[in-house]
């Protein structure tokens, strides 16, 4: 695996994600393609967006300002995928265009108040911890409509859908559950005045499940750029 290879592997997540869809009977370009790029270089970033690729996803705040700076010269996408901390919020607010992973009223009230006026609203997505199990983070379906609202009162963000990270699963049916949940749970939150369009669910081992249950955002890691190299 070398940088060179990220084209073809870009292109293989594309083809999967392409019949997928077909396989749900849903339009191709129904599902944008977050290329996860954490842990991985600057220069891996930039041959996937030679390859065409514009939108990538970091976990881990330092490492990715670096590459932000490194990167200025390119039009990325910057989605901010990593476990929030009260403490950076304001870099987080500053430097990207997308956070899912939201669970607290308190870093949405950060995030709203930090966000530089310039800059549009940020899109965030609310991470909802359906399996319970491994990740603690994420806030149980019960409490999402609270956190709902208080976002509604928070102008400078636009809460755009849901997001989830279930525990990895081999058979596709089970991965299916909890991305139908999530699914459920977005129509049940959805009103007349507030459309919750996104779902980011599905990663480089069950992006098929997703695509099938509905996502609209697949985050992309190791498919895209071969295994991490410090994991
Ligand atoms: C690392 C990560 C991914 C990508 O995982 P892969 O299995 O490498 O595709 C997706 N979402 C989140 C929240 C992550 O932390």
């Amino acid at each position: 695996m070398t940088i060179d290879d990220i084209p073809t592997r870009l292109g293989q997540v594309q083809d999967r994600l392409r019949a997928a869809c077909e396989r749900a009977g849903r339009a191709p370009d129904s599902v944008a393609l977050i290329a996860v790029s954490k842990k991985q270089p600057a220069e891996a970033i930039r041959a996937a967006y030679r390859a065409g690729q514009r939108v990538f996803g970091e976990s881990y705040l330092q490492e990715a300002l670096d590459k932000i700076t490194e990167l200025s010269d390119l039009d990325i996408e910057w989605h901010f995928i990593g476990r929030i901390q009260s403490n950076k919020t304001r870099q987080i607010a500053s430097h990207f265009d997308w956070v899912h992973g939201l669970s607290d009223p308190d870093h949405a009230r950060r995030l709203n108040d930090q966000r530089p006026p310039e800059a549009p609203p940020l899109d965030v997505c609310l991470q909802i911890n359906l399996s319970g199990e491994d990740s603690k983070s994420g806030i149980a379906a019960e409490q999402a409509s609270e956190l709902l609202a208080v976002c509604d009162s928070l102008p400078r963000l636009r809460v755009r859908g849901l997001m989830t990270l279930p525990a990895p699963s081999d058979d596709e049916d089970a991965q299916r559950i909890p991305f139908r949940a999530l699914r459920a749970l977005r129509d049940a939150l959805t009103t007349a005045d507030r459309r919750l369009e996104c779902l980011s669910m599905g990663m480089s081992d069950d992006l098929e499940a997703a695509v099938l249950e509905g996502a609209t955002h697949v985050r992309i890691g190791t498919a895209v750029f071969g295994p991490r190299p410090y994991n």
